[in-house]
């Protein structure tokens, strides 16, 4: 397989019409992985043909969080990604043995991507969401190299210390020439069950700081697409493979998760 010149992406065709959204963030646990099944369910629900690459090597877990059991397939020489609430989904976690560790390193996270992208049969899709790795890592200069036109979605949570760390994560934008789309602001507050009252957990104002930083180094307007709320509903649904946006769609969360879903 080595020698073997790598095919096309078709997404990287200057004629294509499919949207591709690196989701990224600046470290890990600020629920991007969460915040992405659920957009990629909305957009479905919303009549979208959508895709998601689960490039999030070490942190693989979009496949549970969306309920998809089935494995790629093989048909002649490319691969049939497996679905789950109209979703196509491809994860690193598909092509390692049970639970292991992934010790792959720079060239080798690269040509999967590659192959993701281009030895995937995705099919029309109206949008792509990629999961990146935390941080400003190896995977998010492959994904500018290989689809330049992907735009940047930024998750962070409200707090300060995070959102410093979020924007490094966005400002890799600006070597590689891509656009930040907008910042997605997750964990905003906890709404209490009874009054409606919410509390604010992990502060406040870190997803307008991203986006005005983001705003300001690479000189283009870079909104604040949402504030989306804990929920333990959200964290249950990703254990059970059902996204809230879909188990309780007028929960305010999944109704934030919507209007953001919209803007893509
Ligand atoms: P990341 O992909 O950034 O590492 P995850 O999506 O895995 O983060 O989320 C980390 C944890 O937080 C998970 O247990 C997830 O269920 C939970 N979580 C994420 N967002 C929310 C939310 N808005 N409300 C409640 N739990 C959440």
């Amino acid at each position: 397989r080595g020698g073997e010149p790598a095919k096309e992406i078709p997404f990287a065709k200057p004629n294509s019409l499919t949207k591709v959204y690196a989701v990224a963030s600046g470290k890990g646990g600020v629920g991007k992985s969460s915040i992405t099944v659920n957009l990629a369910a909305s957009l479905a629900a919303m009549g979208r043909k959508v895709g998601v690459v689960d490039a999030d090597i070490y942190g693989h877990s979009v496949p549970r969080m969306l309920g998809v059991d089935g494995r790629p397939t093989k048909v002649e020489d490319m691969i049939m990604p497996p679905a789950a609430h109209d979703v196509k989904v491809i994860s690193v976690g598909m092509f390692t043995a049970g639970n292991q560790p992934v010790v792959w390193r720079g060239p080798m996270l690269h040509r999967a991507l590659q192959q993701f992208l281009a030895d995937v049969y995705w099919g029309d899709l109206d949008i792509l969401l990629m999961d990146l790795p935390p941080g400003t890592g190896d995977i998010a200069i492959s994904v500018a190299q290989l689809l330049p036109s992907a735009e940047i979605l930024v998750v962070t949570t409200p707090q300060q210390a995070a959102a410093e760390v979020a924007e490094r994560a966005g400002a890799i934008a600006a070597q590689t020439h891509q656009q930040v789309a907008g910042v997605i602001e997750n964990m905003s507050y906890l709404p209490c069950p009874h009054c409606g009252e919410r509390t604010e957990i992990f502060g406040s104002g870190g997803g307008q700081t991203v986006a005005d930083a983001l705003t300001q180094t690479l000189g283009a307007r870079v909104p604040l697409l949402g504030q989306v709320p804990i929920d333990p509903r959200l964290r249950e649904g990703g254990d059970t493979g059902r996204p809230l946006v879909l188990d309780d769609p007028d929960a305010e969360a999944a109704k934030e998760l919507r209007t953001i879903a919209d803007k893509l």
